[in-house]
């Protein structure tokens, strides 16, 4: 597709530029719309850089999940960095022209999960860039609460994909990871990002599993010690003879594919911990009584990002230099590109593609 650049709005002061979900039908709308406005507990953001996630895709192509979640006209885009533009009267901790990102699992606070210090699980919680307005656009609004100010030493590209990137350390740091072996089954940017904190976080050896060579590579400059293609290698075998016949203490599942589950279980310790963070598209069955009960593994889902627990340790592993996602990061491009990244994207030729802003 190509893009009438000559014909897009300029920013004034309130309008912007905005990637839109304007109707409940595959596509997406370039649009010019009013800047949102921040109520006394908002921070407004001016977006630097975004980057494209598989959920953006869901969306695009309004699959079933999106059909039903969605309630078009929306702005969407959840992963972001960006400067603060203005603070509502009683937001107290950031200022403008600080640099941010932000937590984009919009939470209450005040219901049972939050009160118990579950925010990212919290009954009425509310996605940015799926159940509000989002930040494919020149300005986003985030509670004061969700915001998160950004060390002075973190890039903008590596600040743009915080969002998955904290799936990827709430996943692998769900269960003790030092000395321990591991098997990340998916190697989409966030299983890549996970394969580099098991890594920086003392894990003793990790396999990757993933059927696209181009991804297995990025899994292998991400740390991964053993790299399978499901395609072209027997899987169980394979991590069995680089485990020594023990099997893995850990399997991560970013695939949500039934095969990742059959085989995971399969190369799994007795006493094993299986973080499921992939999403399968249907139930799935699994021998319960053989594969979690005699087998004794802890079974856990992850959603999200511990708030702020995962944001704390993402900071501190970046800042130890022990953890470099740059291999991910595999194209910067322009917000005038976004139709191409969204085909680089699905083409499954790209790591985690950032669009940088390339209008004033
Ligand atoms: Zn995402
Ligand atoms: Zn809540």
């Amino acid at each position: 597709m190509t893009i009438d650049t000559a014909a897009r709005p300029k920013t004034t002061l309130d309008r912007m530029w905005a990637i839109e979900k304007s109707k409940a039908e595959p596509g997406l709308w370039r649009i010019e719309t009013r800047v949102p406005t921040a109520g006394p507990r908002d921070v407004r953001i001016r977006v630097t850089a975004f980057a494209i996630c598989g959920t953006d895709l869901h969306i695009v192509d309004w699959d079933r999940w999106a059909a039903s979640r969605i309630k078009p006209p929306l702005v969407f885009g959840h992963e972001f960095t960006g400067i603060v533009d203005s603070v509502g009267a009683e937001v107290t901790s950031v200022a403008p022209g600080d640099r941010v990102t932000g937590e984009t699992h919009v939470y209450c606070g005040l219901c049972y999960a939050c009160r118990r210090g579950l925010q990212h699980l919290c009954q009425q919680l509310e996605i940015l860039g799926v159940d509000r307005q989002g930040a494919f656009a020149d300005y986003v609004v985030l509670p004061e609460q969700n915001v998160w100010k950004l060390h002075p030493s973190i890039p903008e590209e590596i600040a743009a994909v915080h969002d998955p990137l904290g799936n990827a350390v709430h996943t692998a740091l769900a269960g003790p990871v030092a000395g321990l072996r591991f098997a990340v089954f998916g190697c989409g940017p966030i299983g890549c990002f996970a394969v580099g904190v098991l890594k920086a976080s003392g894990a003793a050896w990790v396999a990757a599993v993933d059927k696209n060579p181009i991804r297995l590579k990025l899994a292998e400059r991400m740390g991964a010690d053993l790299t399978v293609n499901v395609e072209t290698d027997p899987v169980v075998k394979r991590i069995l003879e680089g485990t020594h016949g023990r099997g893995v203490d850990g399997m991560l599942e970013m695939s949500g594919h039934p095969g990742a589950f059959r085989d995971g279980f399969e190369v799994l310790a007795n006493g094993g911990r299986v973080s499921l963070l992939g999403i399968p598209s249907k139930p799935l069955e699994i021998d319960i009584a053989k594969e979690v009960i005699f087998r004794g593994a802890t079974v856990q889902g992850i959603n999200g990002r511990l708030i702020f627990d995962t944001w704390y340790r993402m900071e501190s592993l970046l800042l130890s230099g022990k953890l470099d996602v740059r291999p991910v990061l595999t194209h910067v491009m322009g917000w005038s590109d976004f139709e191409e990244a969204v085909g680089l994207q699905r083409s499954g030729k790209a790591g985690k593609i950032v669009l940088k802003r390339d209008h004033p």
